[in-house]
């Protein structure tokens, strides 16, 4: 059983092709800057051959076909021909509220899936681009789709209804979705596993920090609150992205600055974050050089900024759930930043969370539990692997 995963973004399509019976990934792969001066797709085989081909990869159809031709390739290849893919998964953003799960994707779920571009103007369009792509070079294969939103859906009213007069959501579905789905399920998964228990018995906080950041209450198997809403800008200090501002701030800024909607969109999404705080960059690892060994005043202050908030929704998510039995780190900085972790969790053990300082420091991108025996509250490490979910999903339904 042959699975290929794709994520289509607005210029790239990330891949890898999973032998499910063997449970791995025979190769991967990035085709990037479609449509841009210098496109190009670098291809990694499990064996370690690499080869990166520079071509003009005008749209996605194209790099689709680029990917697939490398992938049956004589010298570069892992397949003899199409007829071993048995399916193709995709990573779709936005689901809206229609989509609960993974589904087959047919007329009826295509169609959704267009109703959801509204929400996510940025993202499922490329996702379509993707399915429309793969269901011309390889028609007889099916094709699912795994949404960002649907591990969401578990929500209560009361944690994804915003205060806006009731008549917009009705009218326009404006509410809060999140997002980073695939990835909080996996991880929980993961956990519940490791602590040798059901996930249904578990109380959890996962706190995926990437260059986006999310992080989310799980009760009873599904999630209750998470910190991404209608789009991925609300919650936590990301990258370049603001997370929860006034919406005072916003309004006043446009007023001062003289700036239209799709300007001050960019500003709250590509401008602010730890790149607007510091000034120096959206990248953690710059940022921590610079605190930790120039001294540097404002990336200490975007770290205090980026940890406080972090540690406030903890606080926040114990109280909605009662409590909790763990929390789960994961995306690059979850996964790969003691420092992160250590400001996070510091004074926390009136909430039963003790951090052991040790395991933190030893622990960079593998699983592991980093809190002292006798805390309450677990404190884990998880690499996430969200290609995994969509390829277990695609196996499952087909
Ligand atoms: P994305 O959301 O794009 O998938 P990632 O999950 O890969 O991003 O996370 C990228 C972030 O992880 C960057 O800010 C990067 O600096 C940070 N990161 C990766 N490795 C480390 C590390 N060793 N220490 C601190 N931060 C790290």
């Amino acid at each position: 059983m042959k699975i290929i995963v794709i994520n289509c973004g607005s210029s790239s399509i990330k891949y890898q092709l999973f032998d499910m019976t063997k449970n791995e990934v025979i190769a991967k792969g990035l085709v990037d800057k479609i449509g841009l001066h210098g496109s190009y797709i670098k291809h990694e085989r499990n064996d370690g051959d690499k080869v990166r081909l520079e071509g003009e990869i005008v749209d996605h159809q194209i790099g689709i076909e680029y990917m697939l031709g490398i992938l049956i390739s004589k010298k570069r290849g892992s397949i003899k021909s199409f007829d071993e893919i048995d399916a193709v998964g995709h990573r779709v953003v936005h689901g809206g509220e229609k989509f609960h799960n993974s589904a087959l994707i047919d007329d009826n779920v295509l169609a959704g899936i267009k109703e959801c571009v509204d929400l996510a103007p940025l993202h499922n369009p490329p996702n379509l681009k993707g399915i429309y792509a793969m269901q011309s070079l390889l028609p007889n294969v099916p094709q699912v789709a795994t949404f960002d939103t649907a591990f969401h859906q578990t929500m209560p009213d009361y944690s994804y209804m915003y205060a806006i007069p009731y008549s917009l959501y009705t009218k326009y579905g404006i509410r809060r979705y999140g997002f980073h789905g695939s990835s909080h399920r996996f991880v929980s998964h993961r956990a519940a596993k490791m602590l040798n228990t059901y996930l249904k018995k578990l109380k959890l906080i996962t706190c995926h920090l990437g260059n986006g950041a999310s992080i989310t209450a799980i009760n009873n198997g599904g999630s209750m609150d998470t910190s991404m809403g209608l789009t991925p800008v609300e919650g936590l200090i990301m990258g370049t992205r603001t997370g929860d501002l006034d919406l005072g701030v916003l309004t006043y800024i446009m007023t001062k600055e003289e700036i239209g909607v799709q300007a001050a969109n960019t500003l709250i999404n590509k401008h602010s974050g730890m790149l607007g705080i510091t000034g120096i960059s959206s990248d953690m690892r710059e940022i921590e050089e610079a605190a930790f060994e120039d001294n540097n005043e404002r990336a200490s202050l975007g770290l205090q900024r980026y940890h406080y908030r972090i540690k406030k929704y903890i606080g926040a998510y114990m109280a909605a759930m009662g409590g909790a039995d763990a929390i789960v780190f994961t995306g690059g900085i979850g996964e790969n930043s003691p420092d992160s972790r250590e400001e996070i969790c510091k004074g926390l053990e009136f909430a039963g969370i003790e951090f052991d300082e040790e395991k933190n420091n030893i622990t960079r991108g593998k699983e592991a539990i980093i809190s002292k025996d006798s805390s309450r509250v677990k404190l884990m490490v998880i690499p996430t692997n969200e290609e995994l979910v969509i390829a277990e999903d695609t196996n499952k339904i087909i």
